[in-house]
C-alpha cells in the first residue's frame, strides 16, 4: 500500500523542519479514557483547539513501508495543552505502518477504512473531540479541570496509540499534533483534503466501477498518486478506452 507514501514523506519532512518535541509510546501515560463521549460545556472549557474559525483538521495515512513509520512516537509542533491560552489553529495527523496486507488490496482497503474509525473510539477525559467527516475538521474542547490535572499532548498521543495498537495489523503509529501556527495548519488542512480525495478514489476503485480514465472525475488524483491507476488495472476491471 503505497498510495499515501509521498504524503507521509512530505509531511514528515515538513514537520521535522519545524521546532518540535517528541516522545516514545508509553501506554502508562495514556490519559484516562471514559469509554464514551463526554460533554465539555463551554463554561467548563479553557479553550477550543481549532475553535473561533481557526484551521482545524485531521488525517490518517497508512503504509506498508516500515521505513516510513519505524517506531511508535508522539510529536508536538507548537505549544502544549497547558501552554495554550485561547482558541488556536490545530491539526492532528496519524501515520500507520500496517503489516500483512501488502498482497491483498481489498484487505488493505478494509484496513484503511477500519483505521479511519479508530478516532471515534478514543475518549480522553476532558478532551472533547468534534470531528466532521465531510470536511476533515477536528475541533477539540479542552476542559479546565483536565488541564489542572496536567493533561498534555503526550498523554493524548499515548491514548491514541494504545487504541490503534488494539488492531492486530498495526505495527507502528506516529502521531503528530500541530498547534498555533496558522500557516502550517492551513497547509495541513489542504493536505487533509488531498488525503481524503485519495481515499475517495480508492473507494471508487474498490467498488469495481470501470470507467474511461479520460472522462473519470478522479483522473487528477490518479495522475498524481503513484500506484492508483495500477491498482484499478490490477483489480481486473480495467478502465475502458472508449476511443
Ligand atoms: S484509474 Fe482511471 S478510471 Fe480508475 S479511478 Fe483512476 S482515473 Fe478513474
Amino acid at each position: 500500500m503505497e498510495l499515501y507514501n509521498s504524503t507521509i514523506r512530505e509531511v514528515a519532512a515538513r514537520l521535522a523542519e519545524a521546532k518540535h518535541r517528541s516522545w516514545p509510546y508509553e501506554p502508562s501515560r495514556a490519559w484516562r479514557d471514559l469509554g464514551q463521549n463526554e460533554l465539555v460545556l463551554t463554561r467548563d472549557a479553557a479553550y477550543e483547539l481549532g475553535g473561533s474559525g481557526n484551521p482545524a483538521s485531521n488525517f490518517t495515512c497508512v503504509t506498508t513501508d516500515a521505513s516510513l513509520v519505524p517506531e511508535d512516537s508522539i510529536t508536538l509542533v507548537g505549544p502544549d495543552l497547558g501552554e495554550i491560552g485561547a482558541d488556536c489553529p490545530f491539526c492532528r495527523i496519524v501515520m500507520l505502518h500496517v503489516n500483512d496486507i501488502s498482497g491483498d488490496d481489498q484487505e488493505a482497503f478494509r484496513t484503511i477504512r477500519d483505521m479511519e474509525f479508530v478516532k471515534y473510539h478514543v475518549f480522553p477525559e476532558g478532551y472533547m473531540m468534534r470531528v466532521s467527516p465531510e470536511n476533515q475538521r477536528e475541533q477539540v474542547r479542552v476542559s479546565r479541570r483536565a488541564l489542572k490535572k496536567g493533561m498534555s499532548f503526550r498523554n493524548i498521543g499515548n491514548s491514541f496509540i494504545r487504541k490503534y495498537k488494539e488492531k492486530g495489523l498495526v505495527d507502528h503509529v506516529g502521531i503528530y499534533f500541530v498547534t498555533g501556527d496558522r500557516q502550517l495548519c492551513k497547509e495541513l488542512a489542504d493536505t487533509a483534503k488531498k488525503v481524503d480525495t485519495i481515499t475517495l478514489t480508492l473507494n471508487h476503485i474498490m467498488d469495481g466501477l470501470a470507467t474511461d480514465c479520460s472522462v473519470c472525475s478522479f483522473k487528477p488524483v490518479c495522475d498524481e498518486v503513484e500506484g492508483m491507476k495500477e491498482l484499478h488495472f490490477k483489480k481486473g476491471e480495467a478502465p475502458m478506452k472508449l476511443d
